[in-house]
């Protein structure tokens, strides 16, 4: 199985004063339980990281009208799921926040308006991740909103306003899903990695060639793309955390896909680094 694209022959920048970014395809909440190849692959992906003052997440999972910027000092974990094991409602993820990173990411948002959250906290978009990735959870963590006003142009122009924190040790991440309609999985084909129905199949590949060949002006257009990926894109609240991080992505830099796997028919978790 192929759990890795390595992209060869990318120019890579200077990489020395900034973070890298990821776009992490979360999937299930179970993941936040069990030890699998998409969460070594997590663990793998933080492994290393110095320097890391805090982390922004733009999670799928936290829409609002306009940007807003969790600034509360200690976020609680929220459980914004239905019918899972008890075991997964006992997870605690206790990173502080940070009111003066918040200022910091709101002051670079300038013009663009965004507020401070005291009321969301962590959702499993971001929790679901950052157990395996950041177990000791001491590096702040903040989560910035989905705008459901924004345009997918928007979506990127907010990203590349991020941009800048890379330098100053603030690491961007977004939490969703390419593929993603659960009203199409399969629940009784879960644990068969890799199936996928033909239109998802059609829209990994698609999305997959668009990022590789850096045609990414194709993906932040979104409601031109064909059939198969608005099946993918449904709703669209998982696929726009990548065109955030497209924003967030310097064109030139290394870009590595990993987890680009199919679950259920209806989900892939592929998720980018760049950088
Ligand atoms: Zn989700």
């Amino acid at each position: 199985m192929k759990w890795l694209t390595q992209l060869s022959g990318a120019r890579s920048l200077n990489s020395a004063n900034h973070l890298p970014v990821f776009f992490i395809g979360h999937g299930s909440p179970m993941n936040a339980l069990e030890n699998n190849a998409f969460t070594a692959e997590w663990k793998n992906l933080f492994a290393g990281l110095t320097s890391v003052r805090a982390l922004v997440m733009v999670s799928a999972h936290w829409v609002t009208n306009g940007t807003q910027v969790s600034a509360i000092p200690q976020p609680r974990t929220i459980h914004d799921f239905a019918g899972f094991p008890r075991e997964l409602y006992r997870v605690n993820y206790p990173a502080p926040g940070s009111a003066e990173i918040a200022q910091e990411v709101i002051a670079v948002l300038k013009p663009r308006p965004a507020t401070t959250d005291y009321t969301w906290g962590l959702d499993h978009g971001t929790w679901s991740i950052l157990v395996h990735a950041l177990p000791d959870a001491k590096i702040p963590v903040l989560q910035l909103s989905i705008d459901s006003r924004a345009t997918p142009a928007d979506f990127f122009a907010i990203g590349r306003s991020l941009r800048p924190l890379r330098e100053q040790g603030i690491l961007l991440c977004g939490s969703g899903n390419i593929v993603h309609n659960l009203s199409r999985v399969d629940w009784s084909r879960l644990d068969e990695p890799g199936f996928a129905h033909d239109w998802a199949k059609e829209a990994a590949e698609i999305s997959r060639n668009y990022l590789l060949n850096r045609e990414w002006q194709k993906l932040i257009d979104f409601p031109a793309l064909p059939q198969s990926m608005q099946i993918a894109i449904n709703t669209a609240e998982h696929y726009v955390p990548l065109i955030y991080m497209l924003g967030a992505a310097y064109e030139e830099e290394e870009l590595r896909l990993f987890n680009d796997v199919a679950v259920g028919g209806a989900l892939t978790m592929t998720s980018v680094r760049f950088g």
